[in-house]
């Protein structure tokens, strides 16, 4: 075999990720694509909101010397200090254009900070059901990912993260709004994530950072606010991307921020600098970082997604699926009617409805919907859901 043992492990475990899209495709070759309702995949189906439109061809249609050559490998000094002020009124916590690291989306962010704390065989803990890229994150820089369990209802389990945290432990890896579950976690639990974090790290004489991984900030119903990370931990890192709130994920634009109280803040500042160069992003691209800067605060249609949560959650409810509904995100995590979601996600490819198996998250025994699709699919695709239920 010509490429490495851990990558072709990998491309062997999630094989069946493979399979699945491989069974869409011919589902959509028979089928045609309209009748085969895909929930598998977090591609928002909106479009970015006409401001982004708008923004984009001023920022191109502007002649400025330069706009296309390298920068600093934090990006642009004006990107930055729009994203430090709008955080700082959001968070209530003093950032500055320093604190801020332009990287390509979310993905580049978590991957930076990673690069930047971990030494080999340091741990980071992550509740779960979980984002599944984290485990390769988190390997792709010598660490390894260990997983502690959430409430039934996903919520943080603070006994279980007492009971998981030890001399290894580099970081706490939290996601709030949650892809798979859609949970939102409570701002008490928050707290007493933060008060326990600061007495691990004094117990082992070394600071436990807790990176709060928020794409979906933004995306919250029923007027629920996302509590500040934060404002409970000075030793956070914070990091998100426009992804999913502007409907951009081609477009590979984020950023990370660094506590203005971190203990580490110059050296991390430094660090997230150096592994953005070295991990090959070198930086952000130029002509996001321009357009991002304009659009602080805004965001695609979340009534839309409200809707889409709504006609998903009474239907699946009416034929008797158990789940809870989601907070935020585009994302319905129900449980399986029988404990092997595998065999059940297959039943539902039968009615052409492609899911993703709980088990790929960490969550055996659930499914995941990504609803972020046309209302049509939506139901469309219900009959399907009810007659599998039927069935077992
Ligand atoms: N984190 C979570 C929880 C996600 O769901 C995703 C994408 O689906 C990402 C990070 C990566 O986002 P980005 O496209 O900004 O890299």
């Amino acid at each position: 075999m010509g490429i490495s043992k851990q990558i072709g492990q990998i491309i062997e475990k999630s094989s069946w990720i493979r399979k699945m899209f491989e069974e869409g495709a011919r589902l959509k070759a028979i089928h045609g694509a309209s009748n085969v309702f895909d929930f598998s995949l977090g591609n928002p189906n909106l479009e970015p909101p006409e401001s982004f439109q708008r923004v984009l061809e001023q920022v191109v249609s502007e002649k400025r010397d330069g706009s296309h050559g390298y920068m600093a490998n934090t990006g642009y000094p004006e990107t930055r200090k729009a994203i430090a002020d709008y955080l700082a009124a959001e968070q209530a916590i003093a950032y500055e254009a320093d604190d801020i690291v332009m990287t390509c989306g979310a993905a580049g962010g978590l991957n930076i900070i990673l690069k930047s704390i971990l030494d080999p065989g340091d741990e980071v803990l992550t509740p779960t059901p979980h984002f599944v890229e984290y485990g390769f994150y988190v390997a792709n820089h010598g660490g390894l990912l260990k997983t502690v369990p959430t409430t039934s209802e996903f919520r943080l389990d603070i006994a279980a993260f007492d009971e998981a945290i030890g001399e290894r432990t580099k970081a706490v890896l939290i996601n709030s709004p949650n892809n798979p579950t859609g949970q939102v976690y409570d701002a008490s639990s928050l707290a007493a994530l933060g008060e326990l974090l600061r007495r691990k790290s004094d117990r082992y004489g070394r600071t436990i950072f807790l990176i709060a991984d928020e794409p979906y900030r933004k995306i919250v119903f029923d007027g629920i606010e996302v509590p500040s990370v934060a404002s409970v931990y000075g030793e956070s890192l914070l990091t998100t991307s426009y992804s999913k709130d502007l409907s951009i994920p081609g477009e590979r634009i984020g950023f990370v921020a660094v506590h203005p109280n971190s203990a580490h803040r110059k050296e991390l500042g430094a660090a997230l600098a150096l592994t953005n160069r070295i991990l090959g992003f070198v930086n952000a691209p130029a002509l996001m970082q321009r357009v991002v800067a304009r659009l602080q605060g805004e965001c695609t249609d979340v009534a839309a997604y409200a809707r889409k949560r709504q006609l998903l959650c009474d239907g699946l409810a009416s034929f008797g699926y158990q789940f809870v509904k989601p907070a935020g995100t585009f994302y319905l995590f129900p449980k399986s009617p029988i404990s092997d979601d595998v065999a059940f996600v297959r039943a539902l490819q039968e009615e052409r409805i492609l899911v993703v198996p709980g088990s790929g998250f960490g969550g055996p025994g659930y499914f995941r919907i990504a609803f972020c699709v046309s209302d049509e699919t939506i139901v469309n695709a219900l009959p399907g859901f009810e007659r599998v239920i039927r069935r077992f």
